[in-house]
């Protein structure tokens, strides 16, 4: 049986997201994206409002998010419904401003590596700031180097064990709240040549001796979000900070690669969804644009061609969104959803910069001006298409998943 209604908790989830993306977000966003940043009390309130980037386990002193059951009550054997609530939410506050998603303070993309493989010590030490109540922080994620990051093999920083210690010396790129992260995981190798076997997982705190945050990015989007280069020279990181400790690594299969890539399973539907959302705004802001406007003394809607591109523009959107929400679901459910996962990624950037660039292009002159919010998705909406994983990328994920024995080179 297929649902294709949320469930009320969900709906209403969406709703209370929804309102503050339009009533908060939104007036804040023009200002944020020239200044380059969000005033320090914005993220206060959004904390306060129990929103976190990234969730914090409740048994590691999250909340239960809304919709979800309590710890030990009855209905835990139910599925989740996190990753759906994570969709919804992404689709809602980027409809709102792209940017503010990655800026929501909490463990971020670090969360996923901390909560796949940390030990349960682990967990309780790194998801401990981001506990109700606490002041603001935030986690990060550092996979990418200077030369590579579709290529997650080849990572070239290296980790060397001396006694209780591993010592890391690389350099990281595009690092997303990577400067103000309380702590950061880092992708390192044993031995460049030694593929994904050789790869480790480190949980870096800020204040490490050998760890220091380089430049900042400049970008075309979201230039509200910190993106930054990170660098460790002889940097040395307890053992203890290894996730998931030696033993893990012993197992067989052991690697941190893995790691990575689990993330994306949970990652790639919601960084999708977020593109679903510039896609609806840039769709609406040309919806009232033309509701208004005349085109030689008819109203702009009148156009039959005009109306075939809004219809167009709202079917892909749709079409997008529930790839989204299938791949959600199938975590939520414990299925694997790699191929799942890819094909939303793969898909909803692609449906983003269709409905940017065609609004942008029917609104003319109107649509480029920097004051008008389709300027700004238009810049945002691209790099929705090269983080976590390229279109390309995820086109050939999906292909492998559908032909496994066949290596496309
Ligand atoms: C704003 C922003 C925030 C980011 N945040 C983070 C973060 O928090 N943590 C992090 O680790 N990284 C982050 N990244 C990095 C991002 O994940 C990488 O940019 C992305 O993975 C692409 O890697 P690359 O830039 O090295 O491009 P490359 O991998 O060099 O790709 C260049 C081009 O080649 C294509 N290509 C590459 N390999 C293949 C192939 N096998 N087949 C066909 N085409 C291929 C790609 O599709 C792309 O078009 C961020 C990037 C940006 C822009």
């Amino acid at each position: 049986m297929v649902a294709f209604r949320l469930s009320s908790r969900l709906a209403a989830f969406e709703g209370m997201v929804r309102d503050l993306a339009r009533n908060v977000i939104r007036p804040l966003a023009l200002e944020a994206d020239r200044t380059h940043s969000y005033p320090a009390s914005f993220y206060d309130s959004l904390a306060a409002m129990g929103y976190s980037g990234g969730q914090v386990p409740e048994e590691f002193g999250g909340e239960a998010a809304a919709g979800e059951p309590a710890a030990g009550s009855e209905s835990k054997k139910r599925p989740s419904s996190s990753n759906r609530l994570m969709v919804l939410g992404s689709e809602w506050l980027a409809y709102g401003d792209p940017s503010v998603i990655l800026n929501i303070p909490g463990p971020g993309l670090g969360g996923p590596p901390v909560q796949i493989t940390g030990t349960p010590e682990q967990k309780r030490r790194f998801f401990a700031p981001f506990k109700p109540g606490q002041p603001v922080a935030w986690g990060a994620y550092a996979l990418t180097e200077p030369h590579c990051g579709s290529d997650a093999k080849a990572i070239r920083t290296r980790c060397v064990k001396d006694g209780d210690h591993y010592i890391l010396n690389g350099r990281k790129t595009y690092c997303s709240n990577g400067a103000r992260a309380v702590w950061t995981v880092v992708f390192a190798t044993l031995d460049p040549e030694g593929g994904r076997a050789a790869q480790r997982a480190f949980v870096v705190e800020k204040g490490t001796p050998g760890f220091s945050v380089g430049k900042l990015e400049s970008k075309l989007g979201l230039r509200a979000c910190e993106t930054a280069e990170l660098v460790f020279e002889d940097c040395r990181v307890p053992v203890e900070n290894l996730l998931g400790g030696e033993e893990y690594y012993q197992r067989a299969g052991g690697t941190s690669f893995k790691t990575a890539m689990k993330t994306f399973d949970k990652s790639r539907p919601m960084v999708a969804a977020m593109a679903v959302g510039i896609a609806r705004a840039a769709y609406h802001e040309l919806r009232d644009f033309v509701s208004e406007g005349h085109l030689g003394g008819r109203p702009i809607l009148r156009n039959a061609p005009l109306r075939i591109t809004l219809a167009t523009m709202r079917r892909k959107i749709e079409a997008a969104r529930l790839l989204c929400l299938r791949a959600a679901w199938m975590a939520d459910h414990g299925e694997p959803n790699s191929k799942e996962a890819s094909m939303s990624k793969a898909y909803a950037p692609q449906i983003g910069q269709w409905v940017c660039s065609e609004a942008l292009h029917i609104m003319g002159g109107h649509g480029a001006q920097r004051e008008r919010f389709v300027e700004k998705l238009y810049r945002d909406v691209k790099v929705f298409d090269i983080f976590e994983g390229t279109g390309q990328i995820q086109r050939l994920v999906v292909a492998r998943r559908l032909m496994p024995n066949i290596r496309i080179q």
